[in-house]
């Protein structure tokens, strides 16, 4: 990319689909198809308030391509879900799917609103009035949603309710992260976190840095970066700073995760309680081992790139670093693991929720968590290995390795 940094996310996953492609020597015909959605559902769902009035809710459910299997993606609750983020994410999903080697092609949902300023029931029946809405395009063998952005296993078991009640059987592989004895599998909660904690060993061990001692910074303190604080810490890593929507808390010698885990609310909300703290841009800067984006699109942009001090960036968030940015951060040296292989253990492990749904056999966590290991050491050597071997950056080596099987299906099912 040349000129301005662009955040569009949807223009910039287009711009990388289209060079992997053509690195794998296909041509306008799969890109034309590949680069965007298949099917995206914009529906308007109205909801019953707590004060008796209704109000009118927009949802989206995008389906990226289902060449090599059903669609599979969260669903997220965000006042800033709109229509290209979830197309986006949807095409992320795809490249996820195929670097951990899943049967699945990549779909997302979204819905514009703020679950922080709804009571409990009003989100029961938002969430069941989505599942209502997209009931037609769904289901166990075409389109499987999980959790995503402020949404949780809670929100997953009515989904299903409603589902099943709609299909009037049970069907728990309709959707993934459901509670335990909803059909949920152990291990899913912490997956994504468990996933990044697995590349951040292997991208340490690649820089030569030990994990002892070492000093990671976490952005955002919600299911991924919250659990991954913890597990960083409990190897023998320092989490020197973590941060929230309000705001970011530094400490040098280590924070205590423990006790940040014990305070925070359920949507990840915990500096509120303190006084000293700094910056998101003081947070991103901060000199340390490892940087994790855990929050948001856009965060590592050309207007801060430049200053990034840490040695090794894993993207635990969806989207965190622009285009611009990766090739500012690359330039420098910067070893950069990008969002669709560093944070593919939510979908891993989602697939085997599928799985045991499917088998009516339910595994245990330790088998859970050594084949999710697996998968994801595997998705890591290949994006590496073609990193290196190819001379591309490792965004662009893990958009071809995540590409690669969905273009094959579509050329062999004839429709390219
Ligand atoms: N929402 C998660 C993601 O972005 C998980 C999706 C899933 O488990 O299907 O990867």
């Amino acid at each position: 990319m040349t000129g301005m940094d662009n955040n569009n996310v949807l223009a910039s996953t287009q711009i990388v689909i289209e060079e992997a492609l053509r690195k794998l020597g296909y041509g306008d015909d799969m890109i034309e198809l590949l680069k965007e959605p298949m099917r995206v559902l914009t529906v308007r769902i109205p909801v019953r308030m707590d004060d008796g009035k209704t109000r009118v809710f927009i949802g989206y459910r995008a389906q990226h391509n289902d060449a090599v299997g059903p669609t599979k993606g969260g669903v997220r609750f965000h006042p800033d879900v709109n229509e290209l983020e979830v197309k986006a994410l949807s095409i992320w999903m795809s490249l996820k799917c195929g670097i951990a080697d899943l049967p699945y092609g990549g779909g997302k949902g979204g819905i514009i609103c703020d679950p922080r300023k709804m009571s409990f029931r009003e989100l029961e029946r938002l969430s069941r009035g989505y599942v209502r809405a997209i009931s037609q395009i769904v289901g166990p063998n075409k389109d499987i949603p999980a959790p995503d952005v402020m949404t949780n296993a809670q929100i997953m078991a009515w989904m299903m309710d409603e589902y099943s009640r709609i299909r009037e059987f049970d069907s728990p592989g309709f959707i993934t992260g459901k509670p335990l004895v909803l059909g949920g599998s152990l291990g899913r909660e912490s997956a994504t976190a468990k996933g990044v904690a697995i590349m951040i060993h292997e991208a340490m061990a690649k820089q030569g840095i030990s994990v002892a001692g070492a000093r990671i910074v976490v952005q955002g303190f919600g299911n991924a970066g919250s659990y991954l604080a913890k597990f960083m810490h409990d190897a023998g890593a320092k989490v020197v700073g973590i941060s929230d929507v309000h705001g970011a808390l530094y400490n040098e010698q280590g924070l205590d995760i423990e006790h940040l885990m014990d305070r925070r609310d359920s949507f990840g909300m915990v500096t509120n309680l303190f006084q000293n703290t700094i910056s998101n841009d003081e947070l991103l800067t901060l000199d340390c081992d490892v940087l994790v984006p855990a929050a948001i699109e856009n965060q590592i942009t050309a207007s801060n790139a430049d200053r990034i001090r840490a040695k090794i960036i894993v993207e635990a968030a969806n989207g965190p670093t622009t285009l611009e940015a990766t090739r500012i951060v690359t330039d420098r040296g910067i070893l950069l693991i990008p969002d669709v292989l560093a944070s593919a253990g939510g979908v891993i492990v989602s697939y085997f929720e599928w799985v045991q749904n499917n088998q009516g056999y339910y595994w245990s966590e330790a088998e859970v968590d050594a084949k999710l290991r697996e998968m994801m050491v595997r998705g890591f050597n290949n994006v590496y290995e073609l990193h290196t071997l190819k001379k591309v950056d490792m965004r662009l080596a893990a958009y071809m390795v995540g590409v690669r099987k969905m273009a094959e299906a579509v050329r062999l099912r004839g429709w390219v």
